[in-house]
Formats: structure tokens, C-alpha cells, sequence
């Protein structure tokens, strides 16, 4: 008997909202709230119309902790699912602080003004949450979020040390759109445009954006252009795996997708700098983020898969291990069951996954601040399996390509 406030009604909170009303046997009672609230309610009659379950939906700005404190206050959840968008992580942290609340994201916070993706600021919440018997669990997307429980399952049951790390990111759907990104259009070019960065023999290997790069095969797809990123993951992954001597991580992207990216870094319209435009003062990314394609528009005519997994390499017993787990999932099977495309699912579900943990699983309650390979991964990848995301996985078996070098 949980209640659930999700904030976010964009496509992961869709998602999210959708398989809560799925598992109502564990989230009794759910209310979607978001900046704008006709979102919420679109959301909110598809869920009755498909799964015919009510849910209750506010309006919130969650930049202002006193507005998310007043609507906690109103509606009492145990949990609160944030899925709004990175810049609201640390004011959605003090309002769950201040009405004993747990807290779940799948994004690390960011400043609006720098791009810059760290852990820093959620970290140094870790005393007030563990004091105040308060639970955080941040970053439980896929990645970040399931690509930590993956690398905890491959470390607990397949190595006594790992030493190699890729996490390979692939989407090889086609939303027939010429250019359009699959969540929140100003969070992904932020990522995406800065520079590169891996980590190497006990240190952070920074590399121009998309300067290293590969054709990788991934399972059911066939070999897709990877390029190298940094990604938020990696921070805790070689925190908590100090063995690592490598990470890294790969994502896919088509030719006209970087040739569009390309133009718009060039004609400065990427940029998070404001400039003056007839007396006001607006962001070039925002803006251009008004004109894209929405990410919770995209699902409809979506096909294709995505395929995302860690490939490992270690020891066991002395002897050298070679580990891949990957979970594929179809973009028009996810429209069929929740009206979204694969991105959004493969965040939304997990998230669901972690606060179903924290709500019914004692190990997965633990006062304090957490990253997802901090806790038993065995429930969680169970989970996966039975919630519409199975994984595979392949041990010491030779891989369907070669190991990227
Ligand atoms: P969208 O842009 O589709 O949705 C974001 C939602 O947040 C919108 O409904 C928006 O409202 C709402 N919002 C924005 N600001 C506020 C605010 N101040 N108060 C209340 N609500 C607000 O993004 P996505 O659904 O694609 O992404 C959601 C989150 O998921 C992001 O943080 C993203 O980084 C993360 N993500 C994580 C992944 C992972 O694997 N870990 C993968 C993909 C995404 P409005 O409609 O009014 O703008």
C-alpha cells in the first residue's frame, strides 16, 4: 500500500506513470504532476483508457521547493519519482527533505548555465537523507541506471576483478522525422556536444566530441557507428569498481543525424549562452529545443530496436573472463503497451523497477544517497525479465564481434 507522486509528464514520465498503474498492487495510489498540467491529464485518461486505472494529477513548478513541499503535503506519498528534467534534481531533494519523503531520478543534477555532468551536488546530500532516514536512489534509467545493476550482476556472480568496462548504446529505430532526439532535446545535445572523456589507468582521458569511433555489432541489429561519450555512469562506476582499468562508454549515431548536429553547432543554435533577440534575452538551445519534435511525440510510427549492454573483462579463479549482458527492446511493442517509444520506455520502466524496490524490498530501503550498483542487483535484473525489458547474456563465449579494442 504505496502512494507514488511522479513529477514529469514528458515521455519518460508517461512511461513511468503508465507501468505504476500496471503494478497497482503496489502503487495504490498515483499522481502524475508537471509544469503544465493539460500534459498530466492526457496522460492520465490513456491510462484509464488502456489499463482502467485512475491516477490524480497536479500542476508544479518544481524549481520552487515550496510549491513541491505544498503539493507533497496535500497528497503524502512515501516516494516521489522525479522525472522532470536534470535541473530540477536538487529542489525536488530539499522538498522530499523537508516532508520525509524517498527520492528517485534517472538523471545527475546539472546547472542550467554550465553543462557540466557530475555527481558532486547529489553526493553532498549523502549525511542530511542518511540522518533524516531518507532514501535517494539516483540515476535509475537504463543508463544511467541499469547499466550499474548490469555491471554489479556481472561483478557479484561472473568476476572476482574487473578490469575492462564498455557500455554500448545502440538505437537502430527509424521515426522517420529528419531530425528529432529521444528525451528532453536540450539535455541530449548538452551531453552530446561537450567534450568526450574515458577512463583510463587510474584517470579521466579527455578527447574532442565524437573524435573516437567504431563500428560495433550489436545483437539482432548488425554493426552500427559507436562513438565514444561520456556519460554520467561512468563517475560512480570506477568509484565503486576501483579495479577498472578502463571505462567507457559508446552510443550510435547516424550520419544525417551528425550532419544535422553539425550545422546547428556552426550556426551557433546549440549554444546554452543567452543573446539578445528584439530586447529579450533567449537561449539558442531552448529555443531551438521549442522547434524539435517533442521525444513523447515520436512513438507512434517508431520502428526498429534499441540495444544497450556492458561488455566486461576480467578474472576468475585466475583465469581471463570475457562478460556481455544486453537487454534489446522494439520501439512499436512499447507504443503497443504504453503509447511510447523504446527511449522512453527503457527509462521509464527501470525507474519504476528501483521504487517498487525501495517500497517492498528491505535491502533496497537503505537510508542515505545511493547510486544503482551500490545495491543487490539479483531483484532488480528480476525485475527486468518479468517488466519488459529481459536481458541476455553471454559468458566467455565468443562475441558476436570483436571486443572493442
Ligand atoms: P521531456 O522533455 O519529454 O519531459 C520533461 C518533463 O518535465 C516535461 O513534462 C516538463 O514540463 C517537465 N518539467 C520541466 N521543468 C519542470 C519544472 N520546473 N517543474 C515541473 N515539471 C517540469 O523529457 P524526457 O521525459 O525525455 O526526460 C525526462 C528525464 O529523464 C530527463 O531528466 C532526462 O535526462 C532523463 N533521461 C534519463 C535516461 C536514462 O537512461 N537514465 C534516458 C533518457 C532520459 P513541460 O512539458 O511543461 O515542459
Amino acid at each position: 500500500m504505496s502512494k507514488v507522486l511522479i513529477i514529469g509528464a514528458g515521455g519518460v514520465g508517461s512511461v513511468v506513470a503508465h507501468k505504476c498503474a500496471l503494478n497497482s498492487h503496489v502503487f495504490t495510489s498515483i499522481m502524475l504532476a508537471s509544469r503544465t498540467k493539460s500534459k498530466c491529464d492526457k496522460i492520465a485518461g490513456e491510462i484509464k483508457e488502456m489499463h482502467g486505472v485512475d491516477i490524480e494529477t497536479a500542476q508544479v513548478d518544481a524549481d520552487i521547493v515550496a510549491e513541491t513541499v505544498m503539493l507533497i503535503k496535500r497528497f503524502q506519498p512515501k516516494l516521489l519519482i522525479n522525472v522532470a528534467l536534470p535541473y530540477q534534481d536538487l529542489t525536488i531533494m530539499e522538498a522530499c527533505l523537508a516532508t520525509g519523503v524517498h527520492y528517485l531520478d534517472t538523471a545527475n543534477y546539472e546547472p542550467k548555465d554550465v553543462a557540466k555532468f557530475e555527481y558532486s551536488w547529489q553526493w553532498a546530500y549523502q549525511q542530511r537523507f542518511k540522518e533524516a532516514g531518507l532514501m535517494a536512489l539516483l540515476g535509475c534509467g537504463f543508463d544511467p541506471g541499469v547499466t550499474q545493476v548490469f555491471t554489479s550482476y556481472a561483478n557479484k556472480h561472473y568476476f572476482d576483478e574487473m578490469h575492462y568496462l564498455d557500455i554500448i548504446d545502440c538505437n537502430a529505430g527509424d521515426h522517420g522525422k529528419a531530425f528529432a532526439t529521444n528525451f528532453n532535446p536540450e539535455i541530449n545535445i548538452r551531453e552530446i556536444t561537450q567534450p568526450g572523456r574515458y577512463w583510463e589507468n587510474g584517470e579521466w582521458v579527455e578527447i574532442e566530441a565524437m573524435s573516437i569511433h567504431k563500428p560495433i555489432e550489436y545483437p539482432g541489429i548488425g554493426p552500427k557507428e559507436s562513438y565514444v561519450l561520456y556519460h554520467e555512469e561512468l563517475e560512480s562506476l570506477v568509484k565503486n569498481f576501483p579495479t577498472l582499468k578502463r571505462a567507457r562508454f559508446w552510443m550510435t549515431f547516424g550520419q544525417a543525424y551528425i550532419t544535422h548536429l553539425n550545422v546547428l553547432e556552426n550556426v551557433g543554435m546549440t549554444s546554452i549562452k543567452p543573446i539578445k533577440f528584439n530586447g529579450v534575452d533567449i537561449v539558442p538551445l531552448e529555443f531551438l529545443k521549442a522547434v524539435l519534435p517533442a521525444p513523447d511525440s515520436l512513438g507512434e510510427n517508431y520502428s526498429g530496436q534499441t540495444s544497450i549492454g556492458c561488455q566486461i573483462k576480467g578474472t576468475k579463479d585466475g583465469e581471463e573472463t570475457t562478460y556481455y549482458v544486453w537487454n534489446n527492446c522494439d520501439h512499436a511493442e512499447c507504443y503497443r503497451e504504453v503509447r511510447a517509444q523504446a527511449v522512453s520506455y527503457t527509462t521509464g520502466v527501470p525507474a519504476m523497477i528501483g521504487a517498487m524496490l525501495m517500497l517492498t524490498n528491505d535491502e533496497w530501503m537503505k537510508p542515505g544517497v545511493w547510486n544503482c550498483e551500490e545495491l543487490n542487483p539479483d531483484p532488480f535484473m528480476e525485475h527486468l525479465n518479468t517488466q519488459g525489458l529481459p536481458w541476455n547474456e553471454r559468458i566467455n563465449i565468443p562475441l558476436p564481434h570483436e571486443y572493442p579494442a
